[in-house]
């Protein structure tokens, strides 16, 4: 398709349209066929715009005002938290967001699987859809010779300081506050990104909603860390709920929160949680779902979906952790699981013996190898349940399942355009998409999960 030569210049002011509403939270005004998005807009609103980036293809611009207002559109105090500090669909009421979610996924549904029929419900949001996230990991500076915590602006490595963010657990932000008070009292220095020196590059705290515990991690650039006793002895006086105090070092000039060298300074090396009856330990550097509620929501739909009655053989593919295996296999006969991550998969094998799950085997490798192993010697699912990063799952692996023929595909997915291709894919190889749950994971984002039920036709 030929780029659209851009028809508006730099800080031309605008009178638009607003048409759509992208996954960042962005609003889509149209000139001449030219996108313009626009924070902080919806669409059927209409609003003046001052451009303020010129592409070749697209641009963006401020919105100055709103000339109509959507009946979803509620009032944020206008803050850089609202607009940038992961809440960037805060001015839309919850209703709205999830209406604008399920729309998503049903145009991604039309326009990229052709699956215009495919049923898509509405999405199942949460109760309350503020304070919900169960970690934080917060970059660390300095100001006037304080430290300063928060999140970084957009494009850019300028930290606002800021101690509540209202996505995070209560006992997450007052983990982060307590700790910057604590190390600003030690006169902890930052680190400098520009320079590489310094010390406190993040605090990143983590907390099991179902069991109260809390761990906060201290990530430095050196291997020493500055009156270590004190910090210590604070922060377990100050934090009643704290059960394990790491230290991790990451010496490397990157953007990786954490390095690879963990030091526990106090109590356990874990903490735990649990998802519906299952129990997970928790690291310094493990993956773990950040919206526990939400999680057992997508997960027993995983489970309604793959309809187990006791005697099926199933494959979690792209397992993590082997949270959704562990949750399976409690009504299946055998679970097999398979991740890239090694460290991921020492977390599963703990997770089933914390449990006394004996019915699992995980194996670490990529899933589009391993599967048509496992098939070559003899392994064949009756239910494989998938759950890919945001590119989608390999083409190998959708090819091994269409040869393998499991009656039912369980897909779980963090992107609902590639989930569409994936789906388009199992079509064309005999597989029909029964329906599709959206589940609201990460409310005030434009983020959205998906669950759905892929069946075997003529089986
Ligand atoms: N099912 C898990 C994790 C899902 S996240 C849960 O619900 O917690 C996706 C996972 O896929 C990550 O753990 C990532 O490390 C893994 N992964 C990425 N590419 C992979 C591949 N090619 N083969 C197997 N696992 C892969």
């Amino acid at each position: 398709m030929a780029k659209i030569q851009a028809p508006v210049h730099k800080n031309e002011i605008l009178d638009v349209e607003f048409e759509d509403l992208t996954h960042e939270g962005h609003a889509v005004a149209k000139v001449e066929g030219y996108p313009l998005f626009v924070q902080g807009a919806l669409p059927e609103e209409t609003g003046r715009i001052q451009v303020t980036k010129v592409n070749k293809g697209y641009g963006f611009g401020r919105l100055m005002e709103t000339t109509k207002r959507s009946p979803y559109r509620v009032d944020v105090p206008k803050s850089e938290m609202h607009k940038y500090g992961g809440t960037q669909l805060s001015h839309i009421s919850y209703e709205g967001q999830l209406k604008f979610k399920e729309k998503q996924v049903r145009d991604v549904m039309t326009r990229i699987g052709k699956l215009g029929d495919v049923p898509v419900h509405p999405v199942l949001g949460m109760e309350n859809p503020w304070h919900y996230r169960n970690k934080a990991q917060v970059p660390v500076g300095e100001k006037n010779g304080q430290l300063i915590s928060g999140f970084f602006k957009p494009r850019s490595h300028e930290i606002i300081d800021t101690n509540e963010s209202l996505i995070q657990i209560a006992e997450i932000n007052e983990a982060v506050q307590a700790v910057k008070e604590i190390c600003n009292e030690l006169h902890i220095q930052a680190y400098d990104e520009t320079a590489h020196k310094g010390t406190l590059r993040h605090i990143v705290a983590r907390y099991g909603k179902a069991t109260g515990e809390l761990m906060v991690v201290i990530v430095t650039r050196s291997s020493k860390l500055p009156q270590q006793e004190q910090l210590v002895e604070k922060i377990v006086n100050r934090l009643p709920k704290v059960k394990s105090i790491v230290h991790n070092i990451n010496s490397k000039r990157t953007n990786v929160i954490m390095g690879e060298e963990n030091r526990v300074l106090w109590g356990e090396p874990v903490i735990h949680d649990y998802i519906g009856d299952i129990k997970f330990a928790i690291s310094a550097r493990s993956f773990y779902q950040v919206n526990p509620d939400q999680t057992k929501v997508l997960y027993e739909k995983a489970l309604e979906y793959a309809g187990l009655s006791g005697d099926e053989t199933v494959i979690d593919a792209y397992c993590g952790i082997g949270t959704i295996s562990l949750f399976l296999a409690q009504q299946a006969k055998k679970v097999y699981g398979v991740e890239i991550v090694p460290q991921a998969i020492e977390d599963a094998k703990q997770n089933a013996e914390l449990n006394g799950i004996t019915n699992v085997e995980f194996e670490v490798g990529e899933a589009e190898t391993v599967i048509p192993n496992w098939y070559k010697q003899g392994i064949k699912a009756d239910v494989l349940v998938v759950d890919p990063p945001r590119k989608g799952c390999d083409e190998a692996l959708l090819q091994t399942i269409i040869d393998m023929k499991p009656k039912k595909v369980v897909y779980v997915s963090c992107n609902p355009g590639t989930l569409a291709r994936d789906l388009r894919i199992l079509e064309d190889g005999g597989y029909e998409t029964a329906e599709v749950q959206p589940v609201d994971m990460f409310p005030m984002t434009g983020h959205v999960e998906c669950v759905s039920q892929i069946v075997l036709k003529n089986s």
